[in-house]
């Protein structure tokens, strides 16, 4: 009887799963596996972590449904599938191909000992496929996209069309299996597959046509909600592109039209910075940019720490920090907001903001993550100018215009009326009185003055170009 072993790392899906579907061909008997990895869980990420599990949790019943069920194992990987190889006695082991650097050298480690076949599945397109006329790897997003979309957006091409959950799946065999750890998930972020295609169904009839006017409105739900599902494959990129594909044949005019180009230019996006790490995996360690790898960065742990626990005296600053801290989740536009105050306005490394993100983010992706911490810097392959700083007031007043984010999630703030609520400190004496609210008691007072921020960021930077 030939038996497969499914191994699952981040596709944690039936529906569109190559490496499923390779290891089911034929197969009298299935073990679905994965493997709590050490190396892996010893990072400090307990939403990420539990959001994972949870989503084992779900995969497993799916799978017990049609007759089969997730062996679970903690051990290093090429130990973990030689013993189950040993125990089962299966034939080969089927994954979904990861682009981390820790993932590819595992790969090709366990591939050289053990009969281990990738399938692609992370992205749409693989990450080496979409290259320069002379072979070279882009570093520009804009002709990255381009020559990704000419390849992947032709009519016709077969490799975007999408595989059913299967209808049926090989037995499975009794093995020993652990438990998974029973941490508290994410409350927001209910986990699997089936939620996954839930969100992407809800967004895409509808909230997808208006994604190029709300998406960077912080107070209202204008983006997805969709990146903790695609970091760990309950839904594939694919799945993704083609729904927005066909909300595309439906947009009724061009606004809507542009809503869904804009919504699909994010998913090339996610694509960019995983190919950026894929070729260039220095960039987790220090910057893309040579000439911006020794900016005289601030030792500033009390700023930090305000920064971590939203107590920076910049309301949209806190509001953000604290949506992370209160679900693992912030929107993109708040992203940028705090990564650049840290980063310009504290004078502190990129890479710290980094790491705090990694340990709070549901979504947290070394790809995407590592991206957009160094294109906030201004010190990345397609950066923002390091001299475009954001003003934090400008940013609020702009995306957030009512104050209700704001409101949401720094309560201290509730009485502030519209007109102060992005700048509190300078409430007049009068207004303070009237709705009982004091600056500096019930909220602090900025920590640090933003104009002089720029300049001391800005001579920072030049002495860092310069050498
Ligand atoms: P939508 O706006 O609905 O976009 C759809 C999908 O496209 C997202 O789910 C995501 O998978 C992808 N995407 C969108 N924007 C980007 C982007 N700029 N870069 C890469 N992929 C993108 N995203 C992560 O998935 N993980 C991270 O760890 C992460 N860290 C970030 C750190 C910083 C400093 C910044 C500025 C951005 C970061 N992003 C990260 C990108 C982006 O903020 C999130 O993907 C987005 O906010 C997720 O919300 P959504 O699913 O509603 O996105």
């Amino acid at each position: 009887m030939l038996t497969n072993i499914w191994w699952i790392r981040r596709d944690l899906r039936l529906a569109d799963n190559l490496a499923l579907n390779e290891a089911r061909k034929g197969a009298g008997a299935l073990v679905p596996l994965f493997i709590l990895d050490p190396h892996l869980l010893k990072q400090p990420a307990p939403s990420r972590k539990a959001f994972l599990f949870e989503g084992l949790r779900r995969l497993d019943e799916d799978l017990q449904r049609m007759g089969n069920r997730l062996v679970v194992r903690s051990g290093d990987p090429l130990d973990v599938l030689r013993q189950l190889v040993a125990e089962s006695g299966a034939q080969r082991i089927y994954a979904v191909e990861d682009y981390s650097p820790y993932a590819l050298q595992r790969d090709e480690h366990i591939g050289r000992v053990l009969p281990l076949t990738l399938q692609p599945g992370v992205t749409v397109r693989h990450p080496a496929s979409v290259a320069k006329p002379d072979g070279s790897p882009y570093t520009v997003y804009t002709p990255f996209s381009k020559a990704w979309k000419a390849l992947t957006l032709t009519a016709g091409n077969s490799t975007l069309e999408t595989l059913p959950a299967p209808e049926y799946l090989p037995g499975s065999i009794p093995l020993d299996s652990e438990s998974l750890p029973e941490d508290e998930p994410p409350e927001l972020f209910p986990a699997g597959e089936a939620e996954a295609r839930r969100r992407l169904e809800h967004f895409c009839e509808d909230l997808i046509y208006a994604y190029a006017e709300d998406r960077n409105r912080l107070d209202l739900e204008g983006t997805s909600a969709l990146s903790p599902y695609l970091r760990f494959g309950m839904l594939s990129p694919r799945q993704a592109l083609n729904a927005a594909l066909e909300s595309r044949v439906s947009a009724g005019d061009p606004q809507a039209l542009k809503g869904v180009d804009t919504w699909i230019n994010e998913l090339v996006w996610r694509e960019f910075y995983i190919a950026i790490l894929y070729h260039f995996p220095h960039v987790l360690k220090t910057a893309f940019n040579p000439s911006l790898r020794n900016v005289p960065w601030r030792d500033a742990p009390q700023d930090l720490q305000a920064w971590k626990a939203g107590l920076t005296g910049y309301p949209v600053v806190d509001a953000g920090m604290r949506q992370l801290a209160g679900t693992g989740w912030m929107h993109n536009r708040a992203r940028m907001i705090v990564a650049s105050f840290l980063v310009k306005d504290l004078l502190v490394n990129w890479q710290d903001g980094e790491r705090w993100f990694m340990q709070s983010l549901v979504d947290g992706d070394p790809a995407a993550n590592n991206g957009g911490w160094q294109w906030t810097a201004g010190v990345g392959t397609d950066a923002a100018p390091y001299f475009r700083i954001f003003n934090p007031v400008l940013q609020g007043i702009k995306f957030d215009p009512s104050g209700s984010y704001v409101r949401r999630w720094v309560p201290e703030l509730v009485k502030v009326p519209e007109k102060w609520i992005h700048r509190p400190w300078e409430m007049p004496q009068e207004a303070q009185l009237a709705v009982g609210f004091k600056p500096g008691k019930d909220y602090p007072l900025p920590i640090v003055d933003h104009a002089l921020a720029r300049q001391r960021v800005l001579e920072a930077y030049k002495r860092a170009a310069k050498g």
